[in-house]
């Protein structure tokens, strides 16, 4: 055998997730496995619970996180709240769009969907003449923070006129986590989902999510089984909601927990409100710095996301030596464009652990210096 230990590169992670992991999460994911059963183990669980309710702004009792990457959040929420032949209105401006198109179909529901451009916002009007089009439609899904584009969309207005609508809403807001505004209690948000690794910053394979009683209802009525045993949320909720009698489901990836756990200690440390100011502050950084080299941006001001920052390709830079140069010569990892905006777009993560100064300087003199 000539394998010998894997020793990874030092990277300055600034594309669109994962970020910067810090010390403290990584020293955290070092300590000694415990049983997944065991009572330390499962307080630690609970204490995960409460951190993230925290960080949504939810009272949800069923709020924990998923044994999977924020696509399995994705899943987790379709497969549970969609039945054969329920009718899905979806906004669809970038990527994540197409993903929840697919899943719905796999369900056996029926997908609608509303296109907006790429780069641009979801259209309430649109959605609201989709709506009303398809009486019959009982969920609106939506992404809060579209990585693909960079672009925010209005969660509230959403949810105010899919309810208005006796639609339930899925909202998928893995990036927007700690990097945007959420509120999911008082903008009355249904079914949220979120991954680990963009602004929590902790390693990628969990998917903190939280449904309402509302969700609650839907799923205890459903008529058929949920098509997927290891996401069928009754049969989960036994295992992070055991009250001591705790079913076991899965063993769950124990250090990679205690990761996430570290990693909402520090977000309440620093506070949630305060990590949004600290995401939008750097944002405006790196946007005055760029601005200085006559990088333009692909989104309009209001509607651009702080922490995943699209930028337009200078003429005559080519988009994948660029990018290789920045990796090779500068540790610097940023992302490519997606779909159409392949060649075309650079993709600027300022992500939690990634969204600071330093990184913000070392990425514009890099991008400076290969333009
Ligand atoms: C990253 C991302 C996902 C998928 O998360 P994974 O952890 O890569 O599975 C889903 N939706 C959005 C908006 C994302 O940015």
């Amino acid at each position: 055998m000539k394998s010998k230990t894997f020793k990874p590169p030092i990277r300055t992670l600034m594309g669109p997730g994962p970020s910067d992991v810090s010390q403290r999460v990584l020293n955290a994911m070092a300590k000694n496995t415990i049983g997944h059963l065991d009572p330390s183990f499962v307080s630690m669980m609970d204490d995960t619970k409460n951190l993230l309710r925290y960080a949504f702004k939810t009272k949800n009792e069923l709020t924990f996180a998923v044994s999977a990457p924020g696509s399995a959040g994705m899943e987790c929420c379709f497969v549970n709240l969609v039945e054969p032949g329920d009718k899905v209105i979806i906004c669809q401006n970038g990527y994540f769009g197409d993903r929840m198109k697919e899943n719905v179909e796999r369900c056996g529901g029926i997908a609608v969907i509303v296109n907006d451009d790429w780069g641009t916002k979801i259209d309430i009007a649109k959605a609201e003449k989709a709506l009303k089009e398809n009486p019959d439609a009982c969920i609106l899904a939506f992404v809060h923070a579209e990585t693909s584009t960079g672009v925010k969309s209005d969660p509230k207005e959403l949810v105010d006129l899919a309810h208005k609508h006796d639609c339930l809403t899925i909202c998928d807001t893995v990036t927007g986590l700690a990097g945007i505004p959420l509120k999911v209690d008082e903008w009355n948000i249904d079914a949220v989902y979120s991954g680990t690794q963009k602004c929590l910053s902790a390693a990628p394979g969990l998917s903190p999510i939280t449904f309402n009683k509302a969700c609650e209802e839907k799923i205890k009525n459903r008529k058929e089984k949920v098509q997927s045993w290891f996401l069928d949320l009754n049969l989960i909720m036994s295992y992070w909601d055991g009250d001591g009698a705790r079913a076991y489901h899965h063993t769950a990836p124990i250090n990679n927990l205690y990761g996430l756990h570290e990693a909402l200690v520090i977000l309440a440390e620093e506070g949630l409100e305060n990590s949004w100011e600290r995401h939008y502050k750097n944002h405006t950084i790196l946007r005055d710095g760029l601005a200085k080299i006559g990088i333009d941006f692909l989104v309009k001001e209001e509607d651009r996301l702080p922490q995943l920052n699209t930028i337009v390709i200078p003429d005559g830079v080519n988009d994948v030596n660029a990018r290789k140069k920045l990796l090779k010569d500068f540790n610097l990892e940023i992302g490519a464009g997606l779909g159409t905006l392949a060649g075309k777009v650079w993709r600027i993560g300022l992500m939690g652990e990634s969204s600071n100064e330093k990184n913000i300087n070392h990425c514009i003199e890099s991008i400076k210096s290969i333009i």
